[in-house]
């Protein structure tokens, strides 16, 4: 077992009270959510903050609420769990309740938090390993060393975002709240995600993920989403799609967003098939049409996992595919 490196772990019982620690600590500090991610980077020390900031106490970030004025808003301590099992997000934003049954196992949706979702380090083969591991391959650009080992010219860390919760919320054009304690930013999801694996988003080191909203024009599409994995009952995902929308009563796309996960070190939209879609009658020549857009528009590189770079991308059409004719009706195959 891996111990943990000595730090301080300051609990504030109040959103205000963290937001002033926050402001005073910066970059020699780190948010605990969940901890599901940060523990084990923690113990990796690829991580090495000298003070670890607990957030669990916090009331005021916990909650899920709906209404037709102010659309979803999800709090950053809700749990992957409590996502998941709400019936309004079931019943009005089924893309988002379907990637977060996607992710992990029972104990860990219990714990997992959607702050630290959305906020999860990137991930690489020769990134997320232990210290003694990284040490004796030659550590890399993202942390202690000079070069990526991935991609040996690459100026940055391309290793790769592999949340869940992401795409399925891009695909809904929800915006993230950010505090400090001296502002508050309302960011689009899609401007939050950089493309760069070690700086990964537009956050201050004095802000802090507070909530995520969801307009109501996102509320009652049609959703799907798709994930690549090892294993089915535990892990992260190797490439995912996520697909809203839905048809006009004539049976044509009136609206379609697709987004994917896992291939690049930010998950994003496939902004030419979501336009190519609009107003295309909803059968299969248009969904193959699109499905190759999706494809074409990824390029997974090898940071990890047991499948190819090529596997993966061909995973990611055949997902759009099955999204698109999700939304469509017609059958999956
Ligand atoms: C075995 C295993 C399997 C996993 N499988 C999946 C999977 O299938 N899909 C998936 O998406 N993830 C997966 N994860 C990753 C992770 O557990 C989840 O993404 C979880 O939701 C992270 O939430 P957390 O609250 O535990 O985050 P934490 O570990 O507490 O934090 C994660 C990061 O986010 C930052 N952070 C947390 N909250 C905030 C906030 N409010 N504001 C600013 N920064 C914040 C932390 O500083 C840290 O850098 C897996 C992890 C493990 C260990
Ligand atoms: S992509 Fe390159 S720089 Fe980033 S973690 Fe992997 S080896 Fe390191």
């Amino acid at each position: 077992m891996k111990t943990l490196p000595a730090f301080r772990l300051q609990r504030p019982r109040s959103l205000e009270a963290a937001l002033e620690l926050l402001d005073d600590l910066r970059d020699d500090c780190r948010v605990l959510a969940g901890g599901t991610d940060l523990v084990v980077n923690l113990r990796n020390q690829s991580e090495t903050p000298k003070v670890v900031l607990a957030i669990g106490n916090i009331a005021a970030l916990r909650g899920i609420s709906y209404d037709e004025r102010d659309g979803l808003r999800v709090g950053a301590l809700a749990t992957i769990g409590e996502i998941s099992s709400s019936p309004v997000i079931d019943q009005l934003f089924p893309v988002l309740s379907k990637a977060s049954a996607t992710i992990s196992g029972p104990t860990l949706r219990a714990m997992g938090t959607l702050g630290g979702n959305l906020c999860l380090d990137t991930r690489c083969h020769w990134f997320n390993q232990s210290f003694d591991w990284r040490q004796s391959c030659g550590f890399c650009l993202k942390k202690d060393g000079d070069i990526c080992h991935v991609a040996r010219s690459s100026p940055i860390c391309v290793a790769t975002s592999c949340g869940d919760l992401a795409p399925a919320l891009l695909t809904l054009d929800a915006s993230v709240v950010l505090r400090s304690s001296t502002d508050e930013r309302i960011v689009r999801l899609d401007d939050f995600y950089l493309d760069d694996g070690t700086t990964k988003f537009d956050r201050r080191p004095d802000e802090l993920l507070v909530e995520v909203r969801v307009p109501t024009s996102s509320a009652a599409l049609s959703g799907f989403y798709g994930k690549l994995r090892v294993r089915g009952a535990i892990d992260y995902p190797l490439a995912g799609v996520a697909v809203a929308g839905k048809l006009t009563e004539h049976g044509f796309f009136e609206h379609a967003r697709l987004a994917v996960t896992a291939v690049a070190p930010r998950p994003y939209h496939v902004r030419d098939a979501e336009h190519f879609l609009i107003g295309k009658p909803a059968n299969d020549d248009t969904i193959r049409q699109a499905a190759e857009m999706v494809y074409n528009a990824t390029t997974p590189l090898k940071t990890g996992g047991m499948y190819s770079p090529g596997y993966r991308r061909l995973r990611t059409r055949l997902f759009a595919r099955d999204g698109l004719r999700t939304i469509a009706g017609l059958e999956e195959r």
